[in-house]
This record gives C-alpha cells, structure tokens and sequence, in this order.
C-alpha cells in the first residue's frame, strides 16, 4: 500500500480516486468519512487520502493526475471579459459563446 494523494477537499479525492479506478489501476480511499466525525482525530491525520494498492502504480497514477489537473487549470483559465466579434456584446470570461447571438469565442 502507498499513499498518493491527500488533500482537504473530499470531493477532489473522490474525483482522483475515481480517475485512478477508470483507468484500472487498483486504490481506495481512507478517511472519506472521518472529517468532522470525531474531535478527538488530529485534523492532519484526518485528511482524506487516496491509496495505492500497490507502489507499482505510482508512475501511471502520477501521470493521470498531472494530466487532470493541467485540465482542471485550463478550465479556470479564463480571467477577463471578452467581446463577440458578431455583435459586439461583451460576455463574460465562463462562457465560451457569446450568450446573446451564439457566436464562438475569438481565441
Ligand atoms: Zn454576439
């Protein structure tokens, strides 16, 4: 057993645990539950983690995590409002058509 991922978020070790299970590599969860349960835990022992059920994975788990995070960033790139080229209303950064005539997003 190894560990390989922690962090505060339940919801994004759930997603990595899941991401790690799609693609056949054997895992589990520990601590899914734990968080809040009992006062009497360390919070830093209390973290949820993903495990490996063997080290062998270590390197193809690595690199579906780089990959899903380097998506997870090109999703939240987007940082300013842009203007539609058709008509000129300016949309904000999340959209990726211009919400009033449906053109594409100028890259
Ligand atoms: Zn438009």
């Amino acid at each position: 057993m190894k560990r390989f991922y922690k962090d505060f978020d339940q919801f994004r070790v759930r997603q990595i645990f899941e991401l790690l299970e799609d693609a056949g590599i054997p895992c589990t969860i520990k601590n899914e539950f734990i968080q809040g349960a009992s006062g009497e835990i360390p919070h830093h022992e209390a973290l949820p983690e993903v495990w490996l059920i063997d080290a062998q994975w270590e390197t193809k788990a690595t690199k579906l995590l780089r990959e899903f995070e380097s998506d997870l960033q090109s999703h939240d790139a987007p940082a300013s409002d842009w203007a539609c080229r058709c008509c000129h209303e300016v949309n904000e950064p999340q959209f990726r058509i211009c919400w009033k005539c449906e053109a594409p997003r100028p890259i």
